[in-house]
């Protein structure tokens, strides 16, 4: 039986990022994948084929509707949606080989079967042509999660589906219900309503992107109602039937009146649950709690001290970043290393078009903590690049406490937030305050001098293009 320092069940971005920093600082390492690919949910199902999509659709839609504004003239627009999805699938896999190229290159010892603990240091590998046992030292489970659904809307995968079966449909359907409004609703909701899809969303609370500052939810939600998207708020989704030729949903209103909503198909993106199918934990007295997940200490180590638990599987946001971060952590902890995680700082985007970006306090929560602070905001249509690019959508606010003037809460909707909330992330770590941002020279024209805008705006109000 091979014996290994770290034993890392589960291959997506926290179980790879673990088992590269434990074999970067010297560990005999293993990963075990139950699928023929690397990259969990994030490389295959997740993240990148969705932003795949999104980058293909966003395409099209500009060619439809915005490139003649720009001088160029396009006839016969289609939208092959098979070649749309082969190369979706194209760069999954030159992306889940790239971690296949990485194990190689660290020498991480990769195993491919359902890993299952049979004691505390030995982890039983069923692969498609037998079994092996491999014993580890330290064993950290990665096992990421699945998508969650409540009883009555079963996805059956074929009208009523989840986001990985909505990243392989090989024809636009004319319409879509999405139930929640969320981030996967609205980014997949995005990606069929730019293709012509007639998408409607039923959402439990009163907004989109609940979890995110209220002013970025009312933001995007103009954009997305520009992009054809219609929305039902306060509306709790009770059952999803397959009609045989479409999909029937029922709901009950703001008023606990029964609605339905017909159409082709039915996204369910309603959360993600932890996944732990399989993983034998009973054999080692870990017990998962009412969530699905598998609690641990601040060290990310379960009951069991040399068992550690990160990623989806574990508390807190559902992010790839997130699991990097806790995967990293890890192999340092075992290494001895005293890392942190500033779990306040992980950023939150949305990929729709303009992409929407927030870290630290939104200004609900700052409200709810009674902690006194002032915002500064600004809009990108008063930018000379947003005016260029014809991306004049949205705004930048900042939230700073009232007396010190640190940087409590970034907040962004617009052309690249995604990247632009790494300043911000950068500024809040080294706690900035709203007049240090508003100080440092931001490159001209560029998105990100609505950051400095929206701080110098913060300041004292004393934003200078506008
Ligand atoms: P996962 O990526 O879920 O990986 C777990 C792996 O463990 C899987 O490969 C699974 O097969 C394997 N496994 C499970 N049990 C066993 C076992 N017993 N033996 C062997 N292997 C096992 N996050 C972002 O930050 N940005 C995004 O843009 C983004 N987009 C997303 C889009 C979609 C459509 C979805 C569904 C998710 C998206 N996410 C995004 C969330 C992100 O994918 C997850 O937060 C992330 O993948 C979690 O990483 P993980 O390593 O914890 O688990
Ligand atoms: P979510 O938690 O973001 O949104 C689910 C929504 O469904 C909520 O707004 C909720 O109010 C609503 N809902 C729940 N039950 C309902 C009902 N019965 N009727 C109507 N609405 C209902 O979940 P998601 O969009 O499925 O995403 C899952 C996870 O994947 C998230 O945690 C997210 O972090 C991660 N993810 C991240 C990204 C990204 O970072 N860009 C992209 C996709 C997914």
């Amino acid at each position: 039986m091979e014996s290994y320092d770290i034993v890392v069940i589960g291959s997506g971005p926290g179980g790879y990022v673990c088992a590269l920093r434990a074999a970067q600082l010297g560990f005999k390492t293993a990963l075990i994948e139950k699928y023929d690919t690397l990259g969990g949910t994030c490389l295959n199902v997740g993240c990148i084929p969705s932003k795949a999509l999104l980058d293909s659709s966003e395409h099209y839609f500009n060619a439809a509707h915005n490139f003649k504004e720009h001088g160029i003239g396009l006839e016969k627009l289609k939208v092959d949606m098979p070649q749309m999805i082969k190369r979706k699938n194209a760069v999954v896999e030159q992306t889940t080989k790239g971690i296949d190229y990485l194990m190689d290159k660290n020498k991480v010892t990769v195993y491919h079967g359902l890993g299952s603990f049979e004691d505390k240091n030995t982890v039983k590998i069923k692969k498609a042509d037998g079994e092996e046992k491999i014993t580890g030292k330290n064993i950290v489970i990665a096992t990421g999660s699945k998508p969650n659904y409540f009883p009555g809307m079963e996805p059956d995968k074929k009208r009523i589906i989840t986001s990985t079966e909505a990243l392989g449909l090989t024809k636009v359907p004319k319409s879509m219900i999405v139930i929640g409004g969320g981030v996967i609703g609205l980014e997949l909701g995005s990606v069929y309503a730019r293709l012509g899809c007639k998408v409607e969303v039923v959402e439990f609370m009163d907004r989109i992107i609940a979890t995110m500052d209220s002013s970025m939810s009312k933001e995007i939600m103009r954009a997305l109602k520009k992009e054809g998207m219609k929305f039902n708020f306060k509306h709790k989704v009770q059952k999803a039937e397959n009609t045989g030729k479409g999909v029937k949903v029922t709901a009950l209103d703001p008023k606990d009146k029964e609605v339905t909503f017909e159409a082709e198909y039915c996204l369910v993106s309603v959360g993600r649950k932890p996944y732990t199918e399989g993983l034998g934990l009973e054999n080692i007295g870990i017990e998962p709690n009412k969530k699905g997940q598998i609690e641990t200490d601040e060290q990310l180590r379960t009951s069991v001290p040399h068992i550690f638990a990160i990623g989806d599987v574990v508390a807190g946001a559902m992010l790839a970043h997130k699991a990097e971060e806790e995967g990293a952590f890890v192999a340092e902890v075992i290494a001895g290393q005293k890392p942190h995680i500033n779990y306040r700082l992980i950023p939150n985007v949305v990929y729709t078009w303009p992409e929407v970006a927030g870290v630290g306090y939104t200004e609900e929560e700052l409200k709810e903590k009674g902690t006194e602070y002032k915002t500064g905001s600004f809009p990108m249509k008063a930018l000379g690049r947003a005016r260029a690019s014809g991306d004049t959508y949205g705004l930048v606010k900042i939230l700073a406490d009232k007396e010190t003037d640190e940087v409590l809460g970034i907040h962004i909707t617009g052309a690249r937030a995604a990247d632009l909330i790494a300043e911000a992330v950068v500024a809040m770590e080294y706690r900035a305050s709203a007049e240090d941002i508003a100080r440092m020279s931001h490159a001209h024209p560029t998105y990100a001098e609505a950051v400095k805008e929206a701080a110098l705006a913060a300041t004292d109000d004393r934003a200078l293009h506008i």
